[in-house]
């Protein structure tokens, strides 16, 4: 019996129509296997993607080392999920449950069907992103990452696999009971926390970004010597912009991002003001449907690979990235977006991450819940994350430190704030210095109206 209802099969696992299966036989290859050959392994790249054309194959995901059978498919049945347009490793096995044939195609003639037939093309795009969302809310694909939930390094590879759309497990080593087994049976000090674990064997102990992205294989593999039409740095809205318009046109287009897809926008609870969304829809599902769009037209993105220096006087342009590897290209484009202020007090840097954030998603709200809190800034960013955030929190102040919020933030927003009995705004206010232990204890701040000095016990979040 299938784990899903018939309505979540149905948008899970749609079968293609006898037609479709028609259309696509000329641009794939018929392979058969005998019941029991894995006919995809997970951590192995895929070619492409399959359809069932007779018998049975089993599609299973693996959590906490536990092989589960998804779901058994059948004829028109298809494979893929996100992972399959860019050639990244499998988060999923699929195996022969009998003797059966399926229809192998390739990502290149994959890429040029989904260009050539929209009706199917959105078909089996947005399968694959429903299928990625619902590996990421199930956390199949077997990555671990245990850590204190208020350390710096827990927070930093949560926002990084979050933004970049890999699924994965939490465990809270301060409070989960299963984590000191674990630690135990991989010899991992607490010192070394927090940890990637991936399918029972592999430990990152702290890894960097990088670490993370080449252990998860979120990178598109890059044919050496090739000379793109564009590479654009930068993953920001503006930069898989460029790349989804130019890649639709026919380039051949890299993008290259030093962090995570989505730039400062990946930050965002919710954007109400972009063009085409009128009910808003939060940086990071605008970011992933960009990167999805770049990808369906064969732009090749790399993630956390800065570029660190170019080569402009004579064409083809070069780029060092980070890692030394070199590309080339005939234009580039900068997109490489701003960098905010950071708070300017004393001892700041030291709860980064331990108290103070700046950044306002559902990974932030989880630090917030029924605590009072600080936002400072009287931006949009800073509008948008009290109200966000006031859902959670027990209060929310809003430090300004002009007179109000007429001159700096959107109209839609300031209505809002005055609303909530759950945001006070705070005019002519300044956090001056802020202390604790391991994580923040309490700011002190100056407010002019009252000409006084006053402190405010509370995690802290600034933007
Ligand atoms: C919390 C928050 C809420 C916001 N809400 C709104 C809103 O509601 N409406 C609105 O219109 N705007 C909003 N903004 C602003 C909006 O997000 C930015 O204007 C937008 O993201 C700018 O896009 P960008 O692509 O130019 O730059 P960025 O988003 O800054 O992206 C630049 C990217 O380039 C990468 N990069 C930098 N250097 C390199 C390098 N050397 N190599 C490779 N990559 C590099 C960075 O890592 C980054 O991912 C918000 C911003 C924040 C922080």
């Amino acid at each position: 019996m299938s784990r899903f209802t018939l309505e979540q099969q149905r948008v899970l696992f749609p079968k293609l129509s006898e037609r479709d299966i028609e259309s696509l036989l000329p641009i794939g290859a018929e392979r058969d296997f005998a019941a029991g050959t894995v006919i995809q392994d997970w951590d192995t790249p895929s070619p492409g993607v399959f359809v069932v054309l007779r018998g049975k194959v089993e599609l299973l995901g693996s959590t906490n080392q536990i092989e589960t059978l998804l779901e058994l498919f059948e004829r028109g049945n298809f494979s893929g999920e996100l992972n399959q347009l860019s050639g990244r490793k499998s988060l999923v096995r699929y195996r022969a449950a009998e003797e059966c044939t399926i229809l192998e195609i390739q990502r290149q003639a994959l890429h040029a069907r989904l260009e050539g037939d929209p009706v199917l093309g959105n078909l089996l795009l947005s399968c694959f992103m429903t299928r990625r969302n619902y590996l990421i809310a199930d956390s199949i694909g077997d990555a671990v990452l245990i850590g204190p939930n208020n350390s710096r390094d827990t927070l930093r590879l949560r926002t990084f696999l979050g933004r970049n759309g890999h699924p994965y497990a939490f465990l809270d080593a301060d409070t989960d009971e299963s984590v000191k087994a674990l630690l135990l049976q991989f010899s991992i000090k607490p010192s070394e926390l927090p940890v990637l674990i991936c399918r029972g064997s592999i430990v990152l102990r702290n890894p960097s970004n990088q670490e993370a992205a080449s252990f998860f294989d979120l990178n598109a593999r890059i044919e050496e010597n090739k000379i793109f039409d564009l590479i654009v740095v930068g993953a920001g809205p503006a930069g898989l912009a460029s790349a989804v318009y130019a890649a639709s046109e026919g380039l051949a287009v890299l993008v290259l991002e030093s962090n995570a897809v989505g730039g400062q926008a990946g930050s965002s609870s919710r954007i109400e003001n972009y063009l085409g969304f009128p009910l808003g829809i939060s940086g990071q599902e605008l970011a992933e449907r960009a990167y999805v769009q770049a990808q369906k037209f064969g732009a090749q993105v790399l993630i956390s690979q800065g570029a660190c220096a170019l080569a402009c006087t004579e064409a083809p342009y070069r780029v060092k990235l980070d890692d030394e590897t070199r590309v080339t290209a005939r234009t580039l484009i900068v997109a490489s977006g701003s960098r905010y202020r950071k708070l300017e007090v004393a001892n700041a840097d030291r709860f980064e991450g331990q108290g103070i954030y700046y950044g306002a998603t559902a990974i932030e709200s989880t630090f917030c819940i029924d605590e009072d809190i600080i936002v400072v800034g009287g931006g949009n960013s800073a509008g948008q994350a009290a109200v966000f955030l006031s859902e959670r929190a027990q209060h929310v102040y809003l430090l300004v430190r002009g007179p109000d919020l007429g001159s700096s933030m959107s109209q839609y927003l300031i209505p809002r704030i005055d609303a909530s009995p759950k945001i006070t705004l705070q005019t002519r206010s300044e956090i001056l210095g802020s202390t604790g232990s391991s994580i923040l204890n309490a700011c002190g701040g100056a407010t002019g109206e009252r000409g006084s000095n006053t402190t405010m016990r509370s995690g802290m979040f600034s933007s």
